[in-house]
């Protein structure tokens, strides 16, 4: 990173947006994690979390703001976290302006079909539909959290304000939240927050609306193609039936999902039809690509359809860029040289899965250009927001 300070955070894996919020936060600023009174009380947990005796980076302020990066969860999670900031919640000093460029990775910021197909009940979430792969995963983490003072810290749920683990609660207590799970049911979970139910609920709100000194880009990832027997449909290249055969399975059922039967019907597919021109400028003009955004409900990276993954709210002139380009090709230099603050540079990425590019390292060339690229654009950020001198 070119002699600059970095910082890798974990938070909750399954927890809400609002807890893992709270979580990052806390690992900067340093501090006892405060979820804060009102939604601890509303949601059933502790108000306070874990301690971070020692900050990652204390000295965060307006004067001395970081660059965000995220992939899948980590992208709404950050936008959460602007949200947060920009309504005091953690404090009135706070400035939205802390956080100076977003860049998100395969990040489901308007919802996923997956999170049905996992046993999230299209008709009445958070209920979660018995036997599912979803009420399986519920039961794993709450196994987990209870042994959790014994397993590595890969297992780390960071439950600490919901007493699960052994010490703080008893064996009859684990029984009963395997029977039902008032976590993986409840509103303050993952799972719900990647409903379009939820992601609604949030845009009512105008959450994600773009902080106009805030540089925003997102790389949109896609493993499938037009079906050509059902337009509109997509289905996944079938070469990903060998390297990735779970995120085939799941990439074929989002790529014919009915999205009637969620209920309510989501914004995505009411507005699509209003929203279909967005504007593409690989060549550097821009293309009317009218028809697009309706197929983008269907295509996907095998967890997360592609419309989702550009950013939150609608697509608008004033709002977004869409630049459709290879890794690693800079015959478009302007494209990426673009530094413009308060609106979203989305790149779609074609022939690539949820994990193609993060968060393993699998030392591709696309990987390889993909950080020199977000290097490139953050060196061009602190260069124009006045935070490093030109050399
Ligand atoms: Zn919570
Ligand atoms: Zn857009």
């Amino acid at each position: 990173m070119g002699g600059k300070l970095y910082a890798i955070t974990s938070v909750g894996p399954v927890s809400s947006l609002h807890d893992r919020a709270c979580e990052l936060y806390y690992a900067l600023r340093g501090g006892i994690v405060d979820y804060g009174a009102q939604h601890a009380e509303e949601n059933g947990h502790a108000r306070y979390g874990r301690t971070h005796e020692q900050g990652l980076y204390p000295e965060w302020s307006r004067e001395k703001p970081l660059h965000f990066l995220g992939h899948s969860m980590g992208g709404p999670t950050i936008i959460k976290l602007q949200w947060l900031i920009s309504i005091d919640f953690f404090s009135d000093t706070d400035h939205s302006d802390m956080l100076l460029s977003i860049t998100t990775i395969s990040a489901p910021f308007r919802g996923s079909q997956a999170v049905y197909a996992l046993g999230e009940r299209t008709d009445k979430p958070p209920s979660v539909r018995p036997f599912s792969v979803g009420a399986m995963i519920a039961k794993f983490v709450h196994v987990a959290s209870y042994f959790s003072p014994f397993l590595p810290a890969v297992l780390d749920f960071h439950a600490d304000a919901r007493s699960l683990s052994c010490y703080t609660s008893d064996f009859w207590t684990l029984v009963k939240h395997l029977w039902h799970s008032d976590w993986a049911e409840g509103r303050d979970a993952s799972p719900f927050d990647v409903t379009f139910q939820a992601s609604d609920h949030r845009e009512a709100h105008l959450e994600g609306l773009v902080n106009p000194k805030t540089f925003y880009r997102s790389y949109a990832t896609c493993m499938t193609e037009r079906s050509s027997v059902n337009w509109g449909f997509h289905i996944p290249r079938i070469k990903s039936v060998i390297y990735v055969p779970g995120l085939y399975a799941l990439s074929r059922a989002m790529g014919m999902f009915d999205f009637s039967v969620v209920n309510p019907t989501p914004d995505c597919v009411k507005k699509s039809k209003l929203d279909s021109e967005y504007f593409e400028n690989s060549s550097g003009s821009e293309v009317d690509t009218k028809g697009k955004t309706q197929e983008a409900l269907w295509a996907n990276d095998g967890v997360v359809p592609l419309f989702s993954q550009w950013h939150p709210l609608s697509c608008s002139t004033t709002h977004c860029r869409h630049y459709a380009r290879a890794l690693g090709d800079t015959s478009h230099k302007q494209d990426l040289a673009a530094v413009q603050s308060g609106l979203w540079h989305v790149y779609h990425i074609d022939d690539a899965n949820h994990i193609s590019l993060a968060p393993i390292w699998f030392g591709t060339s696309r990987q390889k250009a993909l950080w020199r690229e977000v290097g490139q654009w953050l060196r061009n950020i602190d260069v124009s927001s006045g935070f490093q001198q030109r050399p």
